[in-house]
């Protein structure tokens, strides 16, 4: 018996490899050609505007739709390398010195817009001054974006606290909405690769699955950790810790 379930588990575990490995060669090749169709669609629109002055309507209306298409066709297959980069323990991580509060004003910022055009409240809960942190910048913007991205996203009403703040010894993140929440059997498996909760009805619905996946390996990447509390219907906060300095020193 417990023959079998060791030759069970090394089946699965084979079955995982190949499965990460057809994903990372089957990204490595999309790479390439997708890149060639985002570059040429938008040589093209310029070509046409210099040429005859722009597009009519519904030119203009397919032009978009392809290029929209294309955008998001090379941030999946950009997810799934980086993803494949952080299961083969490949990522690399440039500690310096970073405004903490700066990186979530920062990432608010970018999404103001959205969160305005949903009618959401958006607000950055963080000192004025003084909160650093030895990490990597573009990967813990990366990791709030992520959340904050997921935030509006899955929010029809209410508001998005971000929240940085110090605490014996580590930088702790809270992102809190007052959105559609998680089922509680859902919390640690929606950090799973290719794991959705909810599933696309709505354009702006639309995901992958893999941000939340690519978030906990950076964060932990950092020494750090990261989970979700939610109460369904009301309200959902994600916590990242991360330490302040880099472990070992
Ligand atoms: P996706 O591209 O689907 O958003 P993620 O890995 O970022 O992928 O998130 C995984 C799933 O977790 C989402 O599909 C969604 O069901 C759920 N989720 C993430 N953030 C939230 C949130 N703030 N509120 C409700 N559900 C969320």
């Amino acid at each position: 018996m417990r023959e079998s379930l060791a030759v069970l588990n090394e089946r699965l575990l084979e079955t995982d490899r190949l499965k990460s490995e057809f994903i990372e060669s089957a990204s490595h090749e999309l790479r390439g050609p997708v890149t060639a169709v985002e570059g040429a669609l938008s040589v093209m629109e310029r070509h046409l505007e210099d040429s005859f002055g722009g597009l009519d309507d519904i030119s203009r209306e397919l032009m978009e739709i392809a290029m929209t298409g294309s955008d998001r066709m090379v941030a999946l297959v950009d997810n799934l390398l980086d993803l494949t980069r952080i299961e083969a323990g490949a990522v690399s991580i440039e500690r310096e010195e970073v405004d903490v509060g700066r990186l979530v004003e920062e990432v608010v910022k970018l999404y103001e817009a959205v969160a305005r055009e949903k009618d959401l409240e958006l607000v950055a809960d963080v000192p004025v001054e003084g909160l650093t942190a030895e990490a990597d910048p573009q990967a813990l913007a990366r990791v709030l974006d992520n959340i904050v991205g997921n935030a509006v996203k899955y929010t029809g009403r209410g508001s998005i606290t971000v929240g940085a703040r110090e605490e014996d010894g580590s930088i702790h993140f809270t992102v809190k909405d007052t959105g559609r929440g998680i089922p509680e059997q859902n919390l640690s498996e929606i950090f799973n690769k290719f794991s959705r909760v909810h599933l696309a009805t709505e354009h702006e619905e639309r995901g992958t699955g893999l941000g939340l996946s690519i978030s906990k390996g950076l964060v932990e990447a950092h020494g750090g950790t990261i989970r979700a509390e939610s109460e369904l219907g009301k309200v959902s906060t994600f916590h990242a810790v991360i330490p302040k300095q880099a472990p070992g020193r």
